[in-house]
């Protein structure tokens, strides 16, 4: 049985339109503020009542729009922004597909107020359910002024889907943050149920607009980064590694001004903060693309909310690229926790290297607090309490500091051949000697990669088996392992040839070497990219050369490992993302000991 085809409406058309453009009451917040832009407003305000679930208003000083189009601006595809569909390809608007007005009139009632500069009188339309109901001349400011009201009143099935007031108010906020994120240069004013909720006043830079829009904390730990290639332009601010999210909502991405979400980009930031921060922690940043608008295509998704680049790989090597670069290139923050470390000839404090090989290493072996109370109660701090003790240090400490300076940190001795305690002036801090010289040893050889790396020959080239599966791995990475010093040479189906090591790594074998990079290559991960593999190679390298676990350490070897760690970037973490130093606080100590 089949039904009569009947062309739809255009009420229901728009209706159903609707329904991929104004979603909620954020969606509809977003393509007026748009609009306002468009118009090259200065000036934008935004009154929200009941989380814009009751009523959205905004108010702009831009050019406002002629009465007699006044009646356009509500049909379907009427815009003013493209003449041709080629247009779309270069459109600088955010706007260009004329449905939003359309789509917002179909589901909610609409009174619009406006004024082109030069008119001496305005414009004022109402539309209710999508139909008109009266365009009069009206006196107002220049600019125009956009309510909403009675929103989905006539989809009940779509106000069924609204979360609370609150969800609903929080994501029309954040709507706006983003448009106010790429647009420093109007001002922007967000009142709530009568109330201010966020200004934003004109500013001459993104930097200035970012730290009011994204918080003092963020502002107090970002890297700028500034990238260029061929016609792509990298701007923006990354957190530094010290400043991580639970979740990667606090990555935006601009594409030309446009805010957009984009996997491929989100995967690039977080591959360069991967060795550097926590398993399942994310970094804040807010980047702007910009590229010709022919190499990007704006058209593929209904609110704009997806873009597609004509070359994602230059895009993806850029993110990641210039993110890395500028992380290793930052300078630790006044805020971040860096342990200076004493200098060797103040390294070894006499007495405590060997009452720390008094500690019993293998009862001690797993680090926990209740191992380490016990163990100060046994031999440190038996005679005095930590007060007295840690008032000691810093009797001949000349210069205390509010900061950890390094007089201030002193060395104790090792714990379970595993840790270095360290006295500050106000704890005790705990340092993984494996975990420190791993990230000794990455940083270094991430540093030195390319021409300035130092190998050595090896006096009788080493011959390696591997299987032809293997081999063909290897085959791909023989540039990338030359720039760390490791030169290699595919011999027949199931062998190389090692001839060089990079002298930081001249301690292992050369089999030993291979073999961990032949795991790192075999292993099969789910978004293997290139950059991946190599920074995975890098780690597991470090691993293999940095100071076990378990091995006892001379002085000398203490604070050699010190200075190294101390002039080292990502000092706090290893490169899995554990942590490399552990505080106590001396308050912490104390109300261990009931002594608070
Ligand atoms: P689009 O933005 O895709 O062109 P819209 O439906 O959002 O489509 O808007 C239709 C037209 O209405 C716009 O092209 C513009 O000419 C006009 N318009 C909408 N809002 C404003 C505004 N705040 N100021 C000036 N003109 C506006
Ligand atoms: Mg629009």
């Amino acid at each position: 049985m089949s039904k009569r085809i009947v062309v739809l409406s255009a009420e229901i058309a728009n209706k159903i339109a609707a329904g991929e453009v104004v979603e909620r009451p954020a969606s509809i917040v977003k393509e007026l503020v748009e609009n306002s832009i468009d118009a090259g407003a200065s000036d934008i305000r935004v009154e929200l009542e009941k989380g814009g679930c009751q009523s959205i208003k905004v108010i702009d000083n831009g050019s406002g729009i002629e009465r007699e189009d006044v009646a356009l601006v509500f049909e379907r595809h009427a815009t003013s922004k493209i003449y041709n569909f080629e247009d779309i390809y270069s459109v600088a608007s955010f706007g260009f597909r004329g449905e939003a007005m359309p789509s917002i009139a179909s589901i909610a009632r609409v009174e619009l107020l406006t004024r082109r500069k030069n008119d001496l009188a305005g414009t004022r339309a109402t539309l209710d359910a999508g139909k008109i109901q009266e365009v009069v001349p009206a006196g107002c400011p220049a600019g125009t002024q956009i309510s909403v009201t009675k929103i989905f009143a006539n989809v009940p099935a779509r106000r069924k889907f609204l979360k609370t007031e609150s969800t609903e108010q929080g994501l029309c906020l954040d709507a706006i943050t983003r448009l106010a994120l790429a647009h420093p240069e109007i001002s922007f004013k967000v009142n709530v149920n009568g109330r201010d909720a966020f200004t934003a006043p004109q500013v001459r830079d993104a930097s200035e607009r970012i730290a009011m829009v994204m918080g003092e904390d963020f502002s107090n730990h970002h890297v700028l980064i500034n990238a260029q290639k061929e016609n792509i332009s990298l701007t923006g601010f990354i957190s530094r590694p010290e400043f991580t999210k639970s979740n990667s909502k606090s990555i935006y991405l601009f594409v030309n001004k446009r805010f957009v979400r984009d996997n491929s980009v989100t995967h690039a930031v977080l591959s360069a903060y991967r060795q550097i921060i926590e398993p399942r922690r994310y970094p804040a940043a807010v980047l702007f693309l910009d590229l010709p608008p022919e190499d990007v295509d704006v058209n593929v998704h209904p609110a704009k909310m997806e873009v597609r680049f004509k070359d994602s790989h230059s895009v993806y090597d850029l993110v990641s690229k210039t993110i890395a670069q500028s992380l290793a290139g930052a300078e630790t923050s006044k805020g971040s926790f860096i342990y200076r470390l004493a200098p060797k000839e103040n390294a070894s404090v006499p007495g405590f290297t060997r009452s720390a090989d008094k500690f019993p290493a293998k009862s001690f072996g797993l680090f926990s607090r209740q191992n380490l109370q016990q163990a100060i109660t046994n031999d440190l701090l038996t005679r005095s309490s930590v007060a007295e003790k840690v008032a000691t240090f810093n009797s001949d400490n000349v210069q205390a500091k509010e900061t950890i300076t390094f007089a201030s940190l002193k060395y104790l001795g090792q714990f379970a051949n595993t840790y270095l305690v360290f006295a500050s002036d106000n704890g005790l801090v705990l340092i993984d000697q494996h975990a420190a010289h791993e990230r000794i040893i990455l940083e270094r050889l991430k540093k030195t990669m390319g021409p300035q790396i130092i190998s050595q020959s090896l006096l009788m080239p080493e011959i390696v088996n591997l299987t032809p599966g293997q081999i063909a791995l290897f085959s791909g990475y023989i540039d990338f392992l030359r720039e760390i010093g490791l030169e290699i040479e595919i011999f027949g189906r199931d062998a190389i040839v090692v001839k060089t090591l990079p002298v930081i790594l001249s301690q292992i074998q050369a089999r030993e070497i291979i073999s961990d990079i032949a795991d790192q290559l075999g292993e099969q991960n789910q978004m293997p990219s290139l950059q991946e593999k190599k920074e995975k190679i890098l780690a597991s390298l470090a691993c293999r050369a940095a100071i076990k676990a378990n091995s006892v350490l001379s002085s000398e070897e203490v604070a050699a490992l010190c200075r190294d760690l101390e002039e080292t970037p990502f000092n706090l973490t290893c490169p899995h993302g554990r942590p490399i130093t552990i505080n106590f606080s001396l308050s912490e100590i104390e109300r261990m000991f009931k002594r608070k």
